[in-house]
């Protein structure tokens, strides 16, 4: 999440929010699943996905961590991810076909692909990867549409809440690198309140979210 890219690298060099359009339409990624081979450690998994995946599909976390999921490290946080498979570098989602099997309910950045998320400081806007999406001829979509998120400001919000706590959280264990111990007991903290601890499928997630983040908030920095 501290990560800098030159946008006019990797990008048509503009910014969207999410009532824009962008050619990001890839027509149901028919006959294609590159994206969802060898990307190693980068398809991050944020709570709204753990709950997502461990919901639908009624498994634990624990459940998604001896296949799907593993843990990996950014900005010395850790952060879960996508496991790429072994024996094929691809996701255990990924069908023998070659389809998502979680598609309903994938995780925000395999939705948001071929787009990524540009942090400004106080909030984020949408810009269109131009070297990663394997299809030349997609369509022009409005992004909110693309996305197909249920109350899209309301989870923008979090993902920005998210991202940003992240970021502290970040900051605050490169402060002090020596602290070994105090950042392994963060991190342990983190991961049980925001990934393990089961969330209530009857109450709303975003409900759980910021009662935890309050909590993680408070905990870590006073
Ligand atoms: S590379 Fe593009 S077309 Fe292929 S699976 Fe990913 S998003 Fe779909
Ligand atoms: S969750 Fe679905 S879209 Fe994402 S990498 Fe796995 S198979 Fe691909």
């Amino acid at each position: 999440m501290l990560r800098d890219i030159d946008l006019n690298e990797v990008s048509d060099g503009k910014l969207y929010t999410a009532k824009d359009m962008a050619r990001t339409d890839c027509h149901d990624c028919k006959g294609c699943s590159d994206c969802c081979h060898g990307m190693g450690q980068s398809i991050m998994l944020d709570p709204y996905d753990i709950y997502n995946l461990t919901m639908n599909l009624d498994m634990s976390c624990e459940d998604l961590l001896a296949r799907y999921v593993e843990f990996g490290v950014d900005g010395g946080v850790i952060i879960p991810n996508i496991r790429m498979q072994e024996d094929t570098d691809s996701c255990g989602f990924l069908t023998a076909d070659g389809r998502c099997s979680v598609h309903e309910f994938r995780p925000g950045i395999c939705r948001l692909f071929p787009l990524g998320r540009y942090y400004d400081g106080e909030g984020f806007k949408y810009f269109l990867q131009v070297n990663e999406c394997a299809k030349k001829d997609r369509t022009k979509v409005k992004i909110y549409k693309y996305l197909g998120i249920d109350d899209l400001p309301k989870y923008e919000k979090f993902v920005n809440d998210w991202h940003y706590f992240i970021l502290d959280v970040q900051k605050k264990l490169n402060a002090n690198p020596e602290c070994f111990e105090s950042a392994n007991e963060d991190n342990i903290f983190l991961l049980n309140l925001f990934y393990m601890m089961v969330y209530n499928e009857n109450v709303d997630f975003y409900t759980q979210f910021y009662e935890r983040l309050e909590l993680a908030k408070h905990k870590l920095f006073g």
